[in-house]
């Protein structure tokens, strides 16, 4: 389908200049920013009214299903929340269950203006066909460790084979939850797959200071990054997520590995686990990309609330109100996610993925116009999101969804789900 936004004040990328004009698009991609081409007639001419349009979001870290345990895990300890909410649900999820969970985060993260995942969570095949209905574009991340219930090394490789070559929007990460749930002969089997493979990998990393303090006694005074690099998991690369406790010497070799954190400012705060040093990160060259975690932690997955933090947290720390601009807090919502997640998306360029969000402007809150891009980052939030096209499809449009189910029975099945699970747990 050929559309045509006119009549937008655009955002190319977070470095540059907003400009004003008209951005078209044909089948998934962007034919033209700027002007029209000669020659291109729209199926459908979208007046953007002045508004502002630029790239869709980037959630590079979530667990799109635990949506549906939103509202049932809050106020506990780190350790509670986990071992006496959260496993006990999650030992009785069902594909179903993960399918409908993931289609109540694909609603919520249309009207958030999220147009790409990372998505760390059991069975992939339904994360995918939800993420597929709501034209998403989506990194499956292997989550498993050493109490999964299956041959994980080989459950990897086929998912590899069967993503590898499916779509330009999709990708599977070879991966595993975390240091502390993993034998040391299940990483290194993940590595040789990485090194087979040639693929990137993806982990929870250093998200505690426990988790830190436990692996340097494990491993010979070895933090999380440091154990890894050793054992070659990120021979290749990839995203880590969270990276709160990462120190002076992980930083670096996080940047030399090619890792890229993904900051989940939000989670981190709400489980009381504490703030990244993206500081220093950007200082040592880092990209970091952001991340919302699952609903169960956050509970919101919006990119304005994590730009907010990630930003407004290093002011606090550093004790330096120009620590982390909104400039910076943009790219990593765009640009640097999908660059990650080797997408080709979140700037509005010809031939880029047409995967965009129209923002209100008319709002009060976003007025007087005098920095649009502040205020995007300091004042904006989810209800300016007019619009979202994915995959060059309108999936979102002033409170219609166009994400391949109904919204009421995406919420019926979700109550029916989390009574059952809740039951089955026993809590
Ligand atoms: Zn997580």
């Amino acid at each position: 389908m050929k559309l045509r936004f006119y009549n937008a004040k655009i955002m190319r990328r977070p470095d540059l200049p907003l400009e004003e004009g008209e951005v078209c698009t044909e089948g998934g991609r962007i034919v033209s920013v700027g002007a029209r081409p000669e020659g291109f007639i729209a199926e459908r001419e979208i007046d953007c009214g002045n508004n502002l349009l630029m790239s869709g979001f980037c959630n590079a870290h979530t667990h799109a299903a635990m949506s549906l345990f939103r509202g049932v895990a809050d106020d506990l300890p780190l350790d509670k929340w986990l071992y006496e909410r959260i496993f006990p649900m999650e030992d009785h999820l069902t594909p179903e269950d993960v399918y409908w969970g993931t289609m109540l985060q694909a609603a919520e993260f249309v009207k958030s203006g999220i147009t790409c995942i990372a998505d760390m969570y059991f069975y992939p095949d339904e994360v995918y066909a939800a993420a597929k209905n709501a034209r998403l574009c989506v990194a499956l991340c292997c989550g498993a460790n050493s109490y999964s219930s299956y041959d994980v090394p080989a459950f990897i490789g086929k998912m590899l084979a069967k993503y590898s070559t499916m779509s330009d929007r999709v990708r599977y990460f070879p991966g595993l939850h975390a240091e502390y749930t993993c034998e040391e002969k299940l990483i290194e089997a993940v590595a040789d797959i990485a090194a087979e493979s040639g693929a990137p990998t993806y982990i929870h990393l250093s998200e505690t200071l426990k988790e830190v303090g436990d692996c340097t006694v494990r491993h010979g005074g070895l933090t999380p990054p440091q154990y890894l690099h050793k054992l070659g998991f990120f021979d290749n690369g990839g995203l880590a997520a969270h990276c709160t406790y990462a120190n002076k010497d992980d930083v670096a070799l996080l940047k030399q590995s090619g890792v890229v954190p993904v900051i989940n400012g939000g989670s981190n705060l709400k489980l009381a686990s504490g703030v990244a040093p993206v500081t220093s990160m950007l200082a040592a060259g880092l990209r970091p990309a952001l991340g919302t975690d699952g609903s169960a932690s956050n509970n919101a997955t919006s990119l304005f609330r994590e730009m907010y933090l990630y930003s407004c947290l290093q002011k606090k720390t550093m004790k330096d109100a120009s620590a982390v601009s909104a400039e910076e807090a943009l790219s990593a919502a765009t640009v640097n996610g999908y660059s990650a997640l080797g997408f080709d998306g979140g700037v509005l360029e010809a031939g880029k993925f047409a995967d965009m969000v129209l923002l209100d402007l008319s709002a009060p809150n976003m007025h007087p116009l005098s920095d649009i891009k502040k205020n995007v980052v300091y004042s904006a939030d989810t209800s300016l999101v007019l619009m979202t096209i994915a995959n060059g499809k309108i999936v979102y449009e002033r409170g219609s969804y166009h994400i391949g189910e109904p919204l009421g029975k995406i919420y019926a099945e979700c109550e029916k789900r989390i009574k059952r699970l809740i039951a089955e747990a026993g809590f």
